[in-house]
C-alpha cells in the first residue's frame, strides 16, 4: 500500500494533510464551531437527551421502515412542520444524508440541476449522485443563472409530460463565505421558469427569522424545498426537509439516505425537540448571537457580517500552509479558529473562517482582538 504513503506525502507537501485536533486539558476560546446559539451545552437540552434515552432507548434498532419509527421522530417532524410552518417535515440523520438523498430523488437521468458554484460539498455529492445534467452557475449571479435556464430548457416535450424537472441549488446562508443567498429572485426566477428551488438552510435556521425558522419564509409555495439542520444552531445532530405532505411521502419511498439507515437514536431526537421550544422561546441568544457578529465585524473593520460566519480572506493570510500555521499558533495562544483549505474551498482561496457563537462573552471577544491585532490579520473584503 505505498500508494496511500505517497499519497499522504503529496498532502503535507502541499499543506493539505488533515489530521483531528484534540484539545483536552489546554483551555482556549472556541471560534470555529457552528453551536450559534450555544445550544449543545444547555442543561435542558442535555436532559432532553437523556430522558429520551431513558424512555426509548439508546438507539432505534432499524431504519424507519422498519421497527425504528419512534414517536419522538414523528413530534419532532410535526413540530418542525409548524415552526417552517411547512405541510410537512422528514427528519434525515444528517445533513450530508439529505442532500445526497433528497438531490437524486428530485432530480435524475434526463433532468437539469442548477447548482451555485460556491455550493458544499454534500450538495455537489447529491448532484453527482443524481445522474441528472448539473449546471454551475457563478456564485449568487441570477443573470447569469437566468441566462443558463434559458438556454437549457427541459429535454423534450415527452419528459415534460413525463413530470421531468429542473432544480435550482442553493445555500441560505453560504457555510465558507457567510454571505447570503438572493433568495427572492431565486424564488421569482424558479417561479417564472417552472423550476424547483432547493434551498439549503444549515446555517440559517436558529440564526435568522423572528423565531428562528431561517431565511425561507414561513408558508413555502409548492415548487420551494428547504432543509435545515440540527448539528448547528439545534446543538445536536441531525438535518430536515420541509415542503408539502405529498413531497415528505415521495422522499420516504424515493430518498435512499432515509431508506436504508438507521433511524436516529432517541436522545438525538430528544435533543432537538427541546432545542426547538429553546430556540422560538428564547429569541434573547439570537440577539445576543447578533450583537456578537457586530462586535466581531468591529475588530474586523469589515462590512462583512450577513451571518455569524466571517471568511478571513487568502490575499491577506496566503498559502494553504500559511493559514495552517497561524491556525496552529492562535490555538497555542488559547484561541481556537480552525484554516480551512481545498477541496472545502476553491484552489488559492485558503482562510480562516471565523464563527461567532452567543456564548461568546465580552472577555473572549477581547482576547480575540488582540490576537488578531498582534498577528496582523486583516480582512479581505467579502463578496
Ligand atoms: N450543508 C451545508 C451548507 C453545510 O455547511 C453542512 C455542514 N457543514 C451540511 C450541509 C452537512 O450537514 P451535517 O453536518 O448535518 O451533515
Amino acid at each position: 500500500m505505498r500508494w496511500l504513503l505517497d499519497e499522504i506525502k503529496a498532502l503535507q507537501g502541499g499543506g493539505l494533510f488533515r489530521s483531528l485536533k484534540r484539545i483536552d486539558s489546554k483551555e482556549v476560546i472556541n471560534f470555529c464551531s457552528n453551536d450559534y446559539l450555544g445550544l449543545s451545552q444547555d442543561l435542558r437540552v442535555i436532559r432532553g437527551a437523556v430522558e429520551a434515552a431513558q424512555r426509548y432507548g439508546a438507539g432505534n434498532g432499524s431504519a424507519r421502515l422498519i421497527s425504528g419509527n419512534c414517536p419522538l421522530h414523528e413530534e419532532l417532524e410535526a413540530a418542525l412542520a409548524a415552526f417552517k410552518g411547512a405541510g410537512a417535515a422528514l427528519l434525515f440523520n444528517s445533513g450530508y444524508h439529505a442532500n445526497i438523498g433528497v438531490i437524486p430523488a428530485l432530480a435524475g437521468e434526463g433532468d437539469l440541476i442548477f447548482s451555485d458554484e460556491l455550493n458544499h460539498a454534500s450538495i455537489i455529492d447529491g448532484c453527482r449522485l443524481s445522474k441528472a445534467q448539473t449546471v454551475i452557475y457563478r456564485h449568487k449571479d441570477v443573470g447569469h443563472l437566468e441566462d443558463l435556464l434559458k438556454k437549457n430548457p427541459l429535454p423534450s416535450r415527452e419528459r415534460v409530460a413525463e413530470g421531468r424537472v429542473r432544480v435550482i441549488i442553493t445555500e441560505s446562508v453560504f457555510s465558507m463565505e457567510g454571505d447570503l443567498a438572493p433568495l427572492e429572485d431565486l424564488k421569482s426566477l424558479a417561479k417564472k421558469q417552472g423550476a424547483l428551488l432547493y434551498v439549503d438552510e444549515a446555517h440559517a435556521v436558529g440564526v435568522f427569522g423572528e423565531r428562528g425558522e431561517g431565511r425561507v419564509g414561513r408558508n413555502p409555495p409548492e415548487y420551494l424545498v428547504t432543509m435545515g439542520t440540527l448539528g448547528k444552531a439545534f446543538g445536536s445532530y441531525g438535518a430536515f426537509v420541509t415542503g408539502s405532505q405529498a413531497l415528505k411521502d415521495y422522499l420516504i419511498n424515493k430518498a435512499r439516505s432515509f431508506i436504508f439507515t438507521t433511524a436516529l437514536p432517541p436522545a438525538t431526537v430528544g435533543a432537538s425537540l427541546v432545542a426547538l421550544t429553546l430556540i422560538q422561546s428564547e429569541p434573547e441568544r439570537r440577539q445576543r448571537l447578533w450583537e456578537n457578529i457586530r462586535w466581531i465585524q468591529k475588530i474586523l473593520l469589515t462590512d462583512q457580517g450577513y451571518s455569524p460566519i466571517f471568511s478571513i480572506g487568502s490575499m491577506r493570510v496566503g498559502s494553504a500552509e500559511k493559514v495552517m500555521a497561524l491556525s496552529q499558533q492562535l490555538l497555542e495562544e488559547g484561541i481556537y479558529l480552525q484554516g480551512i483549505r481545498p477541496p472545502t474551498v476553491p484552489e488559492g482561496t485558503s482562510r480562516l473562517r471565523l464563527t461567532a457563537s452567543a456564548l461568546h462573552t465580552e472577555v473572549h471577544l477581547e482576547k480575540l482582538a488582540e490576537k488578531l491585532k498582534k498577528h496582523a490579520i486583516n480582512f479581505e473584503k467579502g463578496r
